[in-house]
């Protein structure tokens, strides 16, 4: 029979089940299982709106059958079913192909987090399987259809004898070989503890045929064998449980069953809470970013049940967008089953409940600052830019909340240090809270604006992404200090003698820096004498509220309004070029107009800056070399 071609990311991700060297190839059990449950699922809510439909618990259930003479495994449920276009779109292309593609191929060459991240759940069967035959019968269908599938080259789907609604998997046990022992998926004991350990709290039972000994009547001492139904799992769901008799590899599983992230969750969370409001929830922190976190294609929300029936698969208003990486789900039995979206977000209890949610989640990121710095900084490498633009957006509403758990990294600890320990550390003369902005740590280190309050010996704190200085000028203070930037016009720093001197040379050298203003009138603001630097000749800095830094990020926006820094170049009058200014202003006025453009493209260049006219700059450097 002619076979249909998988589509192409389909058959990429098909090869890399089939050739996984992925350790955990039992997890397949688990992925078939929780799609039965699903659509079990789905029966059970059509069934709530529509009364030809009863819904009887009795009927409802999964099984699995192991058949070792056959080799095959079968795992058949009464759920929804497939009709013969939703076994084609189902299982022939793979929901959400077009993320595959944004994967980089060395990433995902085993496997290994493709499986969680893209929900490619019932390809995982090739893991285990040489032919993979499903079986599907969809409610108020009268037909049933056959897919079978051996691997990358295509399938065929058939009409096939089915009696009752829903699916049947049946997978053709590959033999073992010396790395892998795959008999050990037709081996009751094996299964059940499979079972057990991925899909115990399954709503629905599980069930499996077992082998049982009971005494042989009418003869002593002897026993014989018979089958006996069992029912798997306990089907108490995770989140009802009693948090001491979980483990952390209870909320691990979860986790992955749940495809909630592809890496191990970082931190669990488990609320119940039995109040005016009442609702279990099980969250955790991730601890790497999804890898389309900071992309409009992410999508923040938890999990929503109603007494322990999923309702939304996403509910976003659940979660704050500063704290959008959160993944997990919320039970409660005070929310309405049939209750629209549209009415949900309305919902009084549910915005209680993500109230709550919201304090919870704050407290126990409060609690990893205090008392697992080094899981909190994990944590804030992948998240740490989202509470920043939690502190920004909203016009700053949510800052309260958020500042204490910012950090940033310091030039003395050389290290991330939160708010709260600068300050603490501040001397008394300090006046305001210092940072500078860069592209890189090792740039701003090297920053000539830095110099006069390094030397004072204040803590700089650095900032390297686009947000801090927006966050930060959201905050305006912290414990009462003012945020300074190091480039700002008045640093709050006493003059000392040098000062003096400083203003001094301000005075006596007027029309040099007029002249100066001049030639670079377009460029920039003003001309001065800097105040900060000792070893530089020139920097560059910002009156005004827009700085250096700020410039940059609102010209790389794509609605860019134009916002531009009032720039001003600071001269150090304390450096040898100085002299030479001086003396060109004397005597020579060509030569003044290119030491004045030679500075003006340096402190551009310090900056980060574009040069206007890289051509006309290295002129000049050739001009003075001749
Ligand atoms: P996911 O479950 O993440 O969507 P899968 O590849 O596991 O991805 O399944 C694809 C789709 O096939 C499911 O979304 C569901 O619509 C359908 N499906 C899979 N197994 C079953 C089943 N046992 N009964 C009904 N539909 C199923």
């Amino acid at each position: 029979m002619e076979k249909t071609p998988f589509k192409a990311e389909s058959k990429r991700l098909l090869d890399m089940m089939i050739h996984s060297i992925y350790s955990n190839r039992e997890i397949f059990l688990r992925e078939l299982i929780s799609n039965a449950s699903d659509a079990i699922d789905k029966i059970y809510y059509k069934a709530l709106s529509d009364s030809s439909l009863v819904f009887d618990k009795e009927n409802y259930y999964i099984k699995v059958v192991p058949d070792k003479p056959a080799r095959t495994l079968t795992i058949l449920d009464t759920g929804i079913g497939m009709t013969k276009e939703e076994l084609e779109n189902n299982l022939g292309v793979i929901a959400q192909s077009g993320s595959l593609a944004f994967k980089n191929e060395n990433e995902a060459k085993d496997g290994h987090d493709i499986i969680g991240q893209f929900g490619v759940g019932f390809y995982s069967a090739f893991m285990v399987a040489d032919v993979v035959t499903v079986i599907s019968r969809a409610l108020g269908s009268e037909t049933a259809f056959k897919w079978e599938s051996s691997g990358v080259d295509g399938y065929t789907i058939v009409p096939a004898e089915k009696d009752t609604v829903g699916t049947e998997i049946v997978l053709k046990i590959k033999e073992s070989t010396e790395d892998e022992n795959y008999d050990d998926y037709l081996d009751e004991y094996r299964l059940r503890s499979i079972i057990k350990k991925y899909s115990d709290f399954i709503r629905y039972p599980i069930k499996m045929d077992v082998t049982q000994h009971r005494p042989k009547d009418g003869s002593e001492g002897e026993f014989e064998e018979y089958r006996e139904e069992q029912t798997m799992n306990s089907m108490v769901p995770i989140w009802r449980r009693n948090k001491n008799e979980l483990t952390d590899e209870d909320y691990e599983n979860f986790y992955m069953e749940k495809h909630y992230g592809f890496d191990k969750p970082l931190q669990h969370l488990h609320i119940s809470v039995d109040g005016a409001v009442r609702y279990n929830a099980i969250l955790y922190i991730p601890e790497k970013q999804p890898f389309d976190y900071y992309t409009k294609e992410y999508e923040k929300g938890l999990e929503l049940y109603s007494n322990g029936v999923l309702i939304m698969s996403k509910a976003p208003d659940l979660l704050p967008d500063y704290y959008s990486f959160v993944k997990g789900m919320v039970d409660s039995e005070d929310l309405s089953l049939n209750i629209s979206r549209e009415i949900l977000q309305q919902d009084k209890q549910l915005q209680l409940i993500a109230k709550n949610i919201k304090s919870k989640i704050t407290s126990q990121l409060q609690r990893m600052l205090k008392d697992d710095r080094d899981k909190y900084e994990t944590f804030y490498k992948a998240f740490g830019t989202q509470l920043k633009y939690g502190v920004y957006s909203d016009f700053g509403s949510n800052k309260d909340v958020l500042q204490d758990l910012l950090m940033f990294y310091s030039s003395k600890e050389k290290k991330m240090v939160t708010l709260d320990e600068y300050v603490s550390r501040m001397p008394e003369d300090q006046k305001y809270i210092y940072y500078a902005s860069g592209g890189t740590y090792e740039r701003i280190e090297k920053l000539p604006q830095t110099e006069l309050v390094a030397d004072k010996g204040y803590e700089i704190l650095y900032f390297i992404e686009d947000v801090d200085e927006f966050a930060i000028k959201m905050l305006m203070t912290y414990k009462e200090k003012e945020f300074k930037s190091v480039s700002s016009g008045d640093l709050g720093i006493e003059a000392d003698d040098s000062q003096e001197q400083t203003e001094q040379e301000a005075h006596e050298n007027q029309a040099l820096f007029e002249e100066m203003r001049k030639i670079l009138s377009d460029k920039v603001k003003d001309v001065r004498v800097s105040k900060r630097l000792k070893n530089h000749p020139v920097c560059l800095t910002a009156d005004g509220e827009i700085t250096i830094e700020m410039e940059k990020v609102l010209q790389a926006m794509p609605n860019n309004q134009n916002v531009k820094a009032e720039k001003v170049l600071e001269i150090n009058v304390n450096h040898g070029v100085f002299q030479s200014l001086k003396s060109a202003f004397e005597r020579d006025a060509e030569k003044l107009g290119l030491y004045t453009n030679l500075l003006y493209n340096q402190a551009l260049l310090i900056e980060g800056l574009p040069i206007e006219d890289p051509v006309d700059f290295t002129n000049d450097i050739c001009k003075i070399m001749l």
